[in-house]
């Protein structure tokens, strides 16, 4: 089964993508996720990805589509995958249509978070992470037991370099502009499911659930 997860920066698709793989069985594929490990590893991808990122702009499609198409070949052969920040744009999800017309099945279906601007800034503004295990928190909302610190190894939590404030404007231009219109070419294709990404973690996992449970092939 392969899943498509869209939505604003910080609609919580990083959240939802774990817990959906998870409860079926899936791969999570985290685009960003896999540019943050490549920088971390200081690769010639990673290298190249950094100023875009940092920026809050997209990363090149064919850079892209190429790093996508070997994760999703490894996870093809292990059942199938969950996509999260990927496709972003409508050329990412032509490449994407592309890859899987020659597979038995294509996408089960694309799942959108719907957020409003003002809560995907509060939430990317105050968001948090542990640079050792990825754990993610928020001042406000989910904060750690200690502040500042990670509950489950105590290390000093760090702000995404792209969640500082002057940043997230830019992102969500560029989310509208670039990702947003990806909606309605999905839409077209009967896939695209509506999400209301408002609530507790909890509540909108519920929402996915329910919207899941109907599809064809889900356990
Ligand atoms: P994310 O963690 O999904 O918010 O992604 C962080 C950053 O990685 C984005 O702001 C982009 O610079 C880059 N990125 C992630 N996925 C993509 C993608 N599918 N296409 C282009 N750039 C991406």
């Amino acid at each position: 089964m392969r899943l498509v997860l869209l939505g604003a920066p910080g609609a919580g698709k990083g959240t939802q993508a774990v817990r959906l793989a998870k409860q079926l069985g899936l791969v999570h594929l985290s685009s960003g996720d896999i540019l943050r490990a490549e920088r971390a590893e200081g690769t010639e991808l990673g290298k190249t990805a950094e100023r875009y990122m940092d920026a809050g702009e997209l990363v090149p499609d064919d850079v892209i589509v190429a790093m996508m198409a070997e994760h999703m070949a490894k996870a093809e052969a292990a059942g199938g995958y969950v996509l999260d920040g990927f496709p972003r744009t409508r050329a990412q999800a032509e490449a994407l249509e592309q890859r899987l017309c020659g597979q038995s099945s294509g996408l089960e279906a694309v799942l959108e978070l719907k957020a409003s601007d003002e809560l995907v800034a509060g939430r990317l503004s105050g968001r948090r992470v542990c640079p050792a295990c990825g754990r993610v928190y928020h001042l406000r909302n989910s904060p750690p037991r200690e502040a500042g610190r990670c509950d489950q190894d105590g290390r000093e939590l760090v702000q995404r370099p792209d969640d500082r404030l002057e940043v997230i404007g830019q992102r969500l231009k560029t989310y509208h502009e670039q990702t947003e219109p990806i909606s309605a070419y999905y839409r077209e294709q009967g896939l695209l499911k509506e999400v209301d990404g408002d609530g507790e973690i909890d509540c909108v996992s519920a929402r996915l659930d329910e919207v899941c449970r109907h599809l064809t092939g889900v356990r």
